[in-house]
């Protein structure tokens, strides 16, 4: 019998179906298309750059094996990979199978497609050379110059700093910003983006949300827009997402992001992200994503201290031209705070109060705007409070709470120690694990879960945790 690509091909096929599932089959294998046979160099038909990243990385070993098996040992395969509005790159990309595992990629300039999002991204031609314009989605308010430095976020402000500088040219790659609300993550991811326009505007740079993501992820898959959304952000040069945490639990969205990831990383491109947890306290997000979130540098914005949220509080008077005297200033920032969006909403709430009244701005005026907010703030539950907190309720030694033991007990008192920790302050599950006994996440995720279930389920447990409850509370 002759061969011939497409008899070739149909082989390979055969040996591949029986070795992955149905589905992956059908996804992967069923759109490509063998074109060309010359001694032993297959060329195969692939509908997308990603659809070549994919089968490279999961399926090389079994195309080889199937290759092998049919073509013999010295067999090649080339990818010929379809461009949008069916234009072709003459095999872009070279695998030889044989040599190494790893392909071995004779590169040609590819044509970015374009994803499309109405109103912000025009293509612009440059004669030779397709570019496209991004509307980069940054709020210019949201500046270096007006994120004031503190103990709380030096770290993440100099890193942010210095990536504006050099932008995939420095370790923190990602850099991975978290925090609880309110204490300045977008303020910072923007200001990055800001500084990079600012010192070499020629750069791609995208501000996204992650729910934003999610969204134009699902309507691309419904439009059957995919692989040009993928193309898309595989060609910005700084990303950033904020509130990546939003991905937990979206299969199809990691998927692609992990991609996206994968691409700009390899390329030497930049990756911000802000999330609400640290990498290792984010739930149900694959692996192999959190450990990417690891690579770069991850870092805590913290609760300000009294003397930044003065210096706040100053920068905001100033930015709004009103006048404040000293103490009604210490006032503010000595009693709010939580986070910097509440001290910034008691600012505003006070000069509301101000102007509706005509009222001169004084500390009386202050006390009686601000003390509903601070008499229904908590006081400052510390996980130090808790612990002793529970140890006396149990009639428990904070030792034994904090050893190894396994006495159903002090178990108990333990898991109830974590729960509440997690309920009241804005420690991580790590934090949390390292202050009650040395534990780890997990366990601090397994306390909380073994309290809701037995909240639910036994009438005793139940009253100790609203008993404990009161009293925290009051
Ligand atoms: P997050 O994203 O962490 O929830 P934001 O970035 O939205 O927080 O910040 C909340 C508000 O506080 C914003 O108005 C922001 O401008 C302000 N803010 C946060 N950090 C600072 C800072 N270091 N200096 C000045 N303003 C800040
Ligand atoms: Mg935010």
């Amino acid at each position: 019998m002759i061969k011939t690509a497409i008899s070739i091909w149909e082989a390979c096929l055969q040996y591949i179906k029986d070795n992955i599932s149905e589905k992956s089959y059908f996804t992967w294998f069923q759109p490509i298309k063998a074109v060309k046979l010359q001694d032993k160099i297959l060329t195969i038909q692939v509908p997308s750059k990603f659809y070549y990243e994919y089968l490279e990385e999961n399926y090389i070993k079994i195309i080889k094996s199937a290759l092998t098996k049919n073509l013999g040992k010295d067999a090649k395969l080339v990818y010929s990979i379809m461009m949008e509005k069916n234009q072709q790159t003459d095999a872009s990309f070279t695998v030889n199978i044989p040599s190494s595992q790893k392909a071995q990629i004779k590169l040609q300039e590819v044509e970015a497609p374009l994803f499309i999002e109405r109103g912000s991204i025009s293509p612009f031609a440059v004669p030779g050379l397709q570019k496209v314009k991004i509307d980069s989605q940054l709020n210019t308010n949201y500046t270096f110059e007006n994120f004031i430095e503190g103990d709380s976020n030096r770290l993440a402000r100099s890193a942010g700093k210095q990536i504006a500088k050099r932008p995939g040219g420095t370790s923190f790659n990602p850099l991975f910003i978290y925090s609880s609300v309110g204490l300045g993550k977008t303020h910072l991811a923007h200001a990055i983006g800001l500084e990079v326009k600012k010192i070499q505007s020629e750069k791609t740079v995208l501000y996204v949300s992650m729910e934003k993501f999610c969204q134009q992820f699902q309507e691309a898959t419904k439009s059957n827009n995919r692989n040009d959304f993928m193309h898309f952000y595989q060609m910005i040069d700084v990303l950033i997402v904020d509130d990546i945490h939003f991905i937990s639990g979206k299969k199809g969205t990691q998927e692609v992001f992990f991609h996206i990831f994968n691409h700009l990383h390899q390329n030497g491109k930049q990756i911000i992200l802000t999330s609400d947890k640290s990498p290792v306290d984010i739930q149900d997000v694959e692996q192999r994503l959190i450990s990417r979130f690891k690579w770069g540098l991850s870092t805590e914005i913290q609760i300000p201290d009294y003397t930044t949220r003065l210096a706040i509080l100053q920068q905001k008077m100033e930015f709004d031209g009103i006048e404040l005297s000293e103490e009604v200033l210490e006032y503010i920032a000595k009693n709010i705070k939580t986070n910097i969006r509440e001290l910034e909403g008691s600012l505003n709430s006070i000069i509301a109060q101000a102007t509706f009244n005509k009222k001169e701005i004084t500390l009386e005026l202050v006390e009686k705007t601000l003390s509903n907010l601070i008499t229904n703030s908590k006081k400052d539950i510390t996980i130090e409070y808790i612990q002793n907190l529970v140890c006396d309720y149990f009639k428990v030694s904070i030792d034994a709470l904090q050893s190894k033991t396994r006495k159903r007990d002090i178990v108990q008192a333990r898991q109830l120690a974590m729960y509440f920790a997690k309920k009241y302050t804005n420690a991580s599950l790590s934090s949390i694990g390292f202050q009650i006994g040395k534990r780890d996440h997990a366990t601090v995720l397994h306390a909380c879960k073994t309290v809701d279930n037995l909240f639910e389920t036994n009438k005793l447990f139940k009253s100790y945790v609203d008993e404990l409850n009161k009293k925290l509370t009051s």
